[in-house]
């Protein structure tokens, strides 16, 4: 192993995908986590890997672009991780949104269509009440984030990184403005580079070395539901509800979290998704909850990635996001490019720390 000695704090699928894509390319790499792979938010994602969903985003050629690298990793990795590309149907209220939508993301190169109510029924015989127009995503897909991170995890190992779980990092080294290393167990780890990709750990981690990580704990919920046999296809994203299969007998869905109050609790979110089930899906009468779960995702406060090193301080690359399953694989490989040759990579250039003047 050459070049420089890199820790990545974090096993999340944002931190397992970065130490895999460096470690693969031949760095030497230490992965440490307080607890085990994917036991932040990464486990309680929805996983939907979207890309032509809602609004359009300024971050939008770096999804089309996760696309063909979640394809790449799963060849990568020999099936160790398997995106089922079963295809996103997705509407909003107002349907002149989701003409706007689609029109936005077809002209922007996205493999997305506006089909009609006849072509939904097709495509969804479980809805029973299709919508006018949807936006069809094909290419679209889903995955189980927690078997992907291992894979990620086992990958990395695999190339010679030294995996560390059950290793909280209390703090890093300062060395005269330039990150030396870091404090694990009371014990000091020299490193030449550090990566905070620790969810919302990050904020508490960098904060430390004078580093005010502009990213808050964004809530949302996630549902698993039980059901008799599968209800929908693909993904399926309405106004009154966001479903995916995770299997032939279970459901899963994500809502907005709103309070803690009885009348809007995860729980009562959950039954109000579990009546949209009943009432909107064919087979639906049956689905029952198994449990509601809130995740706290670490949202920067553009909603944009940050990704990068940070100006103030040597040494230290801070990978942040929302959409971390969607963009896990690419940001590995592009951030492994960028690290080590030594040149900053022109598809992150939105993506920089330095926008916040960090
Ligand atoms: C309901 C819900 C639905 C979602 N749906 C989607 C979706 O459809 N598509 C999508 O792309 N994203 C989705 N997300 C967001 C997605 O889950 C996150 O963007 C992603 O998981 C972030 O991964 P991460 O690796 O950055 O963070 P995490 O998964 O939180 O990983 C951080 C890791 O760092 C470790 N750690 C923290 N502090 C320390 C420390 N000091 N020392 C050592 N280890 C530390 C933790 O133990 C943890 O394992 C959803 C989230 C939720 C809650």
């Amino acid at each position: 192993m050459s070049g420089p000695r890199i820790a990545v704090v974090g096993a999340g699928i944002v931190g397992a995908s970065l130490a895999y894509h460096l470690a693969a390319r031949g760095a030497s790499v230490t992965l440490l986590d307080a607890a085990e792979p994917a036991a932040g938010v990464t486990r309680r994602a929805f996983s939907w890997i979207n890309i032509a969903h809602a609004d359009p985003h300024p971050y939008e050629a770096l999804r089309q672009a996760a696309i063909g690298d979640w394809h790449r990793v799963e060849a990568e990795l020999g099936g160790a991780v398997q995106v089922d590309w079963c295809g996103a149907l997705a509407w909003e209220e107002d349907l002149a949104d989701t003409r706007r939508q689609v029109a936005h993301h077809a002209a922007a190169g996205c493999d997305v269509r506006l089909l009609t109510r006849s072509q939904i029924a097709d495509l969804e015989p479980g809805l029973v009440d299709p919508p006018r127009v949807a936006a069809h995503a094909p290419g679209e897909g889903a995955v189980d984030p927690v078997a992907a991170t291992r894979a990620f995890c086992a990958a990395a190992r695999a190339a010679g990184a030294d995996l560390r779980f059950g290793a909280q990092v209390s703090g890093l080294i300062d060395a005269r403005g330039t990150v030396a290393g870091l404090t694990v167990d009371g014990e000091e780890l020299a490193a030449d580079i550090v990566i905070a990709a620790a969810g919302m750990g990050s904020v508490d981690l960098v904060r430390g070395v004078g580093v005010d990580l502009p990213v808050h704990a964004s809530p949302s919920v996630l549902i698993r539901m039980r059901v008799e046999h599968p209800l929908v296809r693909g993904i399926v994203a309405g106004p009154d509800f966001e479903v995916r299969q995770g299997g032939d007998t279970l459901l899963l869905s994500a809502a907005s979290y709103i309070d803690d109050t009885p009348e809007n609790g995860p729980d009562s979110v959950g039954r109000r998704v579990l009546n949209a089930v009943r009432a909107g899906l064919r087979g639906g009468e049956s689905a029952t909850l198994i449990d509601t779960e809130v995740g706290w995702r670490p949202m920067p406060d553009d909603d944009g990635p940050i990704i990068g090193f940070t100006s103030d301080i040597g040494g230290l690359y801070l990978a942040a996001m929302h959409g971390g399953i969607i963009l896990a694989p690419v940001i590995g490989r592009l951030a492994a490019d960028e690290i080590l040759g030594g040149h900053a990579v022109d598809a992150l250039q939105l993506c920089r720390p330095d926008r916040f003047h960090l």
